[in-house]
């Protein structure tokens, strides 16, 4: 399936987060006459909820494939991306608390290695060289270089000043109340006409869609003060594999980032709960963790906490593609934790989809017509 842009083919794009402002970007560089409309502010969800992390990650070989892609193209995009982007190239590191952790370590060099992701297996005494503040006794890490945090809703806006400068609209608090094909329908009566219509409106995608497979994931972050030099890495548990990838119930992981500001951001949690408000008792469950990890994070001083919401699909993969319901309709959602990651490889891969393009990886994992599959049904 691909569109003809020969005439001047037009796209709406619903949705203003980092994946919507990612998709509207390529389709305006391939000739497409794009509108981004959003319920709320750009970058107002999940995009401002997280964490910014551009990680590779390789809990499945798609998994593996979507990051990597993607953590490519954000080398790139890196190159022109403003200061308000906040880039820090500060890598990863992968914390081992014990020999059973530090065989996880070996694995998983083992598999980077095997697609030239650069990394580093870290003894006691080098993880405590670079990180001097986590608690002893810990048995070592694995350093992933290129891993990088970003702050992503000056980023989602400036894609979007990319895109009308390219002669694109966009349209914030506005609001889409349903889609039809090659049209979607405003909350004030109006119609808009596309057609293509993207679909990126991220963990609230069903309410347009009825029947995508994903589920509202929880989050809490905290922000603290200034500590520079406090971390110098994003600095995750080994065991956050098991926490972020456990179905169902309530977890929390060490997860710490360094900020350009000296602050930290300190994560994570991950429920099913569809209520905003901040959960006092898996904050609290969050902050011991960190301070297993970390003694000194005890004595920091905290200025906010906040919930946002992962976009959940049963098989921890997004819908990129064809919706199989509805023509001229495409997918670009369920990203869940990755989303920051894998936004510019999203992108790339829907337009080369609607374009007809060969893609650089294969994107049948990513297809939303494997909702019929039994992964998509755990
Ligand atoms: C606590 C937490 C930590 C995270 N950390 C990381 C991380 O470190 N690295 C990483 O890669 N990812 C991370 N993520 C995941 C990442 O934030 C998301 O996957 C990503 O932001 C999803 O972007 P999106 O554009 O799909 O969704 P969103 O940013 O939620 O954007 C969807 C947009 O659609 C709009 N919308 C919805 N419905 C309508 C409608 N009917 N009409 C008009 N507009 C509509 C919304 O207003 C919203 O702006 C984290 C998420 C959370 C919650």
């Amino acid at each position: 399936m691909s569109t003809d842009i020969s005439a001047g083919a037009s796209a709406i794009v619903i949705g203003a987060g980092i994946v919507g402002a990612a998709c509207a970007l390529e389709l305006a560089d391939a000739g497409f006459a794009v509108t981004v409309v959003d319920a709320g502010p750009v970058g107002g969800g999940a995009t401002a909820a997280g964490m910014g992390h551009v990680v590779v990650m390789d809990d499945s070989p798609a998994q593996l494939a979507l990051t990597r892609y993607s953590q490519q193209l954000w080398t790139q995009l890196q190159t022109v991306l403003p200061p308000q982007a906040e880039i820090m190239r500060c890598g990863t590191i992968w914390v081992a608390a014990d020999a059973e952790e530090m065989a996880e370590v070996e694995r998983k060099r083992h598999r980077y290695l095997e697609e030239q992701i650069p990394c580093d297996v870290l003894d006691a005494g080098r993880l405590y060289q670079l990180e001097p503040n986590l608690r002893p006794g810990l048995a070592g890490g694995l350093l992933i270089q290129q891993d990088s945090v970003v702050y992503p809703p000056t980023i989602a806006a400036w894609m979007l000043d990319r895109v009308t400068e390219k002669g694109g609209t966009v349209r914030t608090h506005t609001q889409v109340d349903r889609v039809e094909p090659h049209c979607v329908i405003l909350s004030n009566g109006d119609r808009l006409a596309g057609d293509v219509i993207v679909n990126a409106a991220g963990a609230v995608a069903p309410r347009l869609t009825p029947g995508l497979h994903i589920k509202q994931r929880k989050g809490h972050l905290i922000i603290t003060d200034r500590y520079p030099n406090f971390v110098r890495h994003q600095l995750v548990e080994l065991g956050y594999l098991k926490s972020a990838h456990q179905s169902d119930g309530d977890s929390v992981a060490f997860n710490v980032q360094p900020r350009p500001s000296g602050q930290l951001l300190i994560g994570s949690s991950r429920q099913y709960d569809e209520s905003r408000a901040v959960d006092h008792v898996i904050v609290a469950k969050m902050v011991a963790r960190a301070i297993e990890y970390m003694p000194a994070i005890a004595e920091l001083s905290a200025t906010r906490v906040w919930t946002g919401f992962r976009a959940a699909t049963p098989d921890k993969l997004p819908l990129i593609g064809p919706s199989p319901a509805n023509d001229g309709l495409w997918l670009a959602a369920g990203h869940e934790g990755l989303g920051i990651t894998t936004s510019l490889a999203t992108a790339r891969l829907l337009v080369d989809q609607i374009m007809g393009r060969t893609s650089a990886i294969p994107v049948a994992p990513y297809l939303p017509s494997r909702a019929a599959s039994e992964a998509m049904h755990v």
